[in-house]
């Protein structure tokens, strides 16, 4: 696993010294060289680095600015950093804690102190990595519909949240389409349940196939759906769902389906000129949706505002 070490100290002689008790050790499998604050967030910026060891005295942007400039940066203040410094002060070192520092070590140190103290943070690294990683698989879980991988209900409705409140500040419009299949019941009637699975996971690809990126489509029931189109007017998202509404009735399925065509009707709503709620928005679309079922299905229906 690649290790990285930056280390950041105006004395070409320290970062001489500390490169060479690290080559030493098996701690790191990289080590960068800094000669100032500035230098030093170029380097932060543009490679992934573990730990920085960072001098506090240095002409330019010294210690505390450095740690100020990675406080400002969401993706960089959980970086650990170890502050270098010849200060018995320890107003120094409790301002560097303060200002987002790991810990500190006193110049001059001894090397198998540096190692020692270097091991410790580097173990702590990799366990906040690994507690990122599994939090963010345990958001993502907690997002997903577990057959087809589309968002959840829940996510579905989060996701409606920010978009209605972006589109009340910005008055953008927004759109939600709300799909379902048509006589889906019969579909796992007759070639039973796993090939019903089946034909929702392809209607799921279909989805996601049509949609742009910063669209959502999520599983909102059994076998309904619903679509988010941020800044799309009602127009815009009846051609979205009539181009779904077209690629379904096309689809091709394995045997024993391969006879079959599966339709879907869909329930198009907007708020574009006005203020609404999600409830609101959801029975819109509803609503439309019992009009395409109730005026024969495979059909695109529409209720603005
Ligand atoms: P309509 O055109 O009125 O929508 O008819 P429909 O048969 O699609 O609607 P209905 O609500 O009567 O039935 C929905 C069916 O969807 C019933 C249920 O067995 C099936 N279904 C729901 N979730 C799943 C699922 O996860 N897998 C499978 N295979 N079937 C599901
Ligand atoms: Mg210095
Ligand atoms: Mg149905
Ligand atoms: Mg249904």
């Amino acid at each position: 696993m690649k290790r990285t070490l930056l280390i950041i100290d105006d004395s070409k002689a320290i970062r001489t010294q500390v490169t060479q008790i690290f080559a030493d050790s098996s701690l790191f499998t990289e080590i960068l060289q800094a000669a100032d604050g500035i230098e030093g967030f170029k380097l932060l910026v543009n490679n992934n680095v573990d730990l920085i060891l960072c001098d506090i005295e240095m002409p330019g942007i010294d210690g505390l600015k450095f740690l100020a400039m990675l406080q400002s940066r969401e993706d960089l203040k959980k970086k650990p950093v170890i502050m270098l410094t010849s200060h018995k002060d320890i107003n120094t070192k409790v301002r560097g804690l303060e200002s987002g520092a790991s810990d500190y070590i006193t110049k001059p140190f001894e090397p198998s102190e540096m190692v020692a103290r270097l091991r410790v943070h580097m173990q702590i690294k990799i366990l906040q990595d690994e507690l990122r990683r599994s939090n963010q698989l345990l958001l993502e879980l907690a997002q997903t519909d577990p057959l087809t991988r589309l968002c959840n209900r829940r996510h579905l409705y989060e996701k409606l949240e920010v978009e209605i409140n972006r589109c009340i500040r910005g008055g953008n419009p927004i759109a939600l389409i709300m799909a379902d299949i048509d006589h889906f019941k019969r579909i796992n009637d007759q070639y039973g349940h796993q090939a019903g699975d089946e034909a929702l996971l392809r209607v799921s690809d279909l989805l996601l196939e049509e949609l742009r990126t910063y669209d959502l489509a999520a599983r909102y029931g059994g076998e309904e759906f619903c679509l988010v189109l941020p800044e799309t007017d009602l127009n815009a998202a009846i051609e979205v769902a009539e181009r779904i509404r077209h690629k379904a009735e096309l689809m091709k399925f394995a045997a024993p389906m391969n006879e079959e065509t599966l339709t879907i009707s869909f329930g198009v709503a907007t708020f574009e000129d006005k203020e609404g709620t999600i409830d609101e928005l959801i029975r819109l679309a509803d609503d439309a949706l019992y009009l395409a079922k109730n005026s024969g299905r495979n059909q695109v229906q529409s209720m603005n505002n």
